[in-house]
């Protein structure tokens, strides 16, 4: 938990925001190279670790490891090095003077260099019924969620690695999991692609989109539609799980920097934003591959360059 509160009157060298992967790995290095440094988390410390249960593919664990433990380890490590690792919400920032000032709910922070690290959230379907019927049937994790539908038909929407790993692991409870996508490929990772055609309980329906989300009080069936012959169809299920890509948590920054079409921040090599002593790592940042692996080598390289800027502009 918290160890210090901001104070305005602390000029730290580093603000991290957000505590997943990469701010954490940003935190360890940032701590090992003495920086005086906050990390400000709002939630809880791991970001999208604790969405999943079980890591396969971090280097380093033969056998796998649970996202738990992962994100356990990783924060004692860098708190072994000093990381202040603070709770509060961000709120505002104001990132273009030298001096960057953070605005939390509970504090304010003004540190010399920011590293943002805020990930993002699951990208929403926008189909009629997803709003009305979420936490009764419409979920966004099946760690989270996949327990309440023990012997019940499930719904997965999407067709990248977290569709695919996310449905089967969901047969651990379903009675069948039908995955929905909207092409005949899967983008998924051909590894995870295996386990699922192998599952006998995973099924998949191709060309195929939900165009309602329907139920009672809680959900009992899908309106789909055949992308290509334009047949109609229902499917009925306990819950559908939607798994159709995520969405950066940029807002928050307020058009200061420079994002793509797509709301992630632009960065260099060196993860520099458009704005000086403004550094950013991990999902939120424009990439061509959102892993642990790449959030980590992001975080670090944040931090290290971080400590470059404060060396030659303080
Ligand atoms: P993603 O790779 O962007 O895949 C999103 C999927 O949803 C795609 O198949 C896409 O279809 C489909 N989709 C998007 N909008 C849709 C809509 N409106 N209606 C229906 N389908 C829609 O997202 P993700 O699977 O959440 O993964 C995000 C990132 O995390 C990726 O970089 C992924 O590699 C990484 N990840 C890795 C692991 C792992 O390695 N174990 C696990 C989870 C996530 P199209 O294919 O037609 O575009």
């Amino acid at each position: 938990m918290s160890s210090s509160a901001g104070s305005p009157d602390e000029l730290y060298d580093v603000i991290i925001i957000g505590a997943g992967a990469a701010g954490l790995a940003a935190g360890l290095y940032a701590a090992r190279s003495r920086l005086r440094t906050v990390l400000l988390e709002r939630l809880g410390v791991g970001g999208q670790l604790g969405l999943t249960e079980w890591i396969d593919d971090y280097p380093g664990f033969a056998d796998g490891i649970s996202a738990a433990d992962l994100t356990i380890a990783m924060e004692k490590q860098a708190k072994r090095f000093g990381l202040d690792v603070t709770y509060d919400e961000v709120l505002s920032v104001d990132l273009t003077d030298k001096v960057k000032v953070i605005t939390g709910a509970e504090s304010v922070y003004r540190g010399k260099t920011v590293i943002i690290a805020t990930g993002g959230q699951p990208a929403r379907l926008n189909v009629p019924g997803e709003v009305e019927f979420q936490g009764r049937g419409v979920s966004y994790c099946a760690v989270c969620d996949g327990a309440f539908f023990q012997d019940q038909p499930l719904a997965v929407v999407g067709g990248g690695d977290s569709a695919v790993e996310e449905g089967d692991f969901l047969t651990r409870y379903a009675s069948k999991v039908t995955i929905i996508h909207r092409r005949d490929t899967l983008r998924a990772a051909k590894v995870l692609q295996e386990r699922a055609f192998a599952n006998p309980k995973v099924s998949f329906l191709w060309n195929t989109v939900v165009d309602k989300i329907e139920g009672d009080h809680a959900v009992n069936k899908l309106a789909l539609r055949n992308v290509q012959s334009g047949e109609q169809s229902e499917l009925e299920v306990g819950g559908v799980f939607i798994f159709v890509g995520y969405r950066p948590n940029t807002a928050f920054l307020g058009g200061q920097v420079a994002l793509d079409v797509n709301e992630y921040i632009v960065t260099d090599e060196a993860m520099r934003t458009n704005l000086a002593g403004v550094f950013a790592a991990g999902d939120v940042r424009q990439k061509v591959l959102r892993q642990i692996t790449t959030a980590v080598a992001d975080g670090s390289i944040a931090a290290l360059s971080a400590d470059a800027y404060l060396k030659e502009q303080w």
